[in-house]
């Protein structure tokens, strides 16, 4: 299985990530999707990439508007040229809106240019998206992205996932599904069909809640899909067989 969105080029696994990638592979888990957040951080995560064969995607994080949206985003046009041929490289992200952490109206022109980007390089984005979704859904409809990307950690009812598919997103699946209280999500997950999902677990933050203060990790993938499985009445087996092919698909892996 694949977690189309952790953070372990974070510093929360300096200490232990070779030893966190043998656990992964260890439980089956045979890649992940290292997400961009912030100009700074790409170097190092495209090194991490590279020295345990996994992906990455490369974008600004609504937490971290940077001065210069300008002077960023020819940054991260001039790395996305850079890496246009690299096989590791497979979405624009993650951007997106957040009206709960550092909301401004730049979070917009930020997440506009990104997706202009995501349109020019032909890849798929991973969006970060809370309490903004109309306007989100408002701005993806102007894009019309050939390739579509993911909410990750969607938390939302299926008229809004509907929403969302329609556009031709899918919607990332995590931690939270584990928590009886999310019931929302809970049931988008029984009543739209697997194909619209992925797999995520967003480490090292959103760890699941009768473990809220731990570091959250790619292991967490297999409660994710034990309790994917239970709300589906179908077998482990045949959860992950359809999510992996829907990784592979929108990111072309
Ligand atoms: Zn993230």
């Amino acid at each position: 299985m694949i977690d189309t969105h952790a953070h372990l080029d974070m510093s929360a696994f300096d200490g232990d990530r070779e030893q966190l990638f043998e656990a992964m592979h260890r439980s089956g888990i045979t890649s992940v999707i290292l997400p961009g957040v912030s100009v700074d951080q790409w170097q190092k995560q495209i090194q991490i990439a590279q020295q345990f064969d996994c992906f990455f995607s490369l974008g600004i994080h609504p937490w971290y508007v940077p001065e210069s949206i300008d002077a960023a985003i020819i940054k991260l046009d001039a790395m996305l040229q850079q890496h246009s041929k690299n096989k590791r490289l497979v979405a624009v992200g993650e951007c997106g809106l957040d009206k709960l952490h550092h909301w401004s109206d730049k979070q917009l022109l930020l997440l506009e240019k990104q997706l202009a980007l995501a349109q020019t390089y032909q890849l798929p984005v991973i969006l970060h998206a809370v309490k903004a979704h109309q306007e989100l859904l408002t701005m993806l409809a102007h894009f019309k992205l050939t390739r579509g990307g993911v909410v990750h950690g969607f938390y939302g009812n299926s008229d809004m996932a509907k929403r969302y598919i329609s556009l031709g997103f899918k919607l990332g699946v995590g931690g939270l599904i584990l928590n009886p209280s999310a019931k929302k999500l809970r049931e988008t997950v029984v009543n739209l069909p697997l194909e619209h999902f992925l797999l995520e677990t967003d480490s090292p933050s959103m760890a699941p809640f009768d473990h809220p203060q731990s570091r959250n990790t790619p292991l967490t993938l297999l409660r994710v899909v034990s309790e994917i499985a239970f709300l589906k009445e179908k077998s482990t087996v045949c959860i992950l067989e359809q999510l992996n092919q829907n990784a592979l698909q929108l990111f072309d892996l």
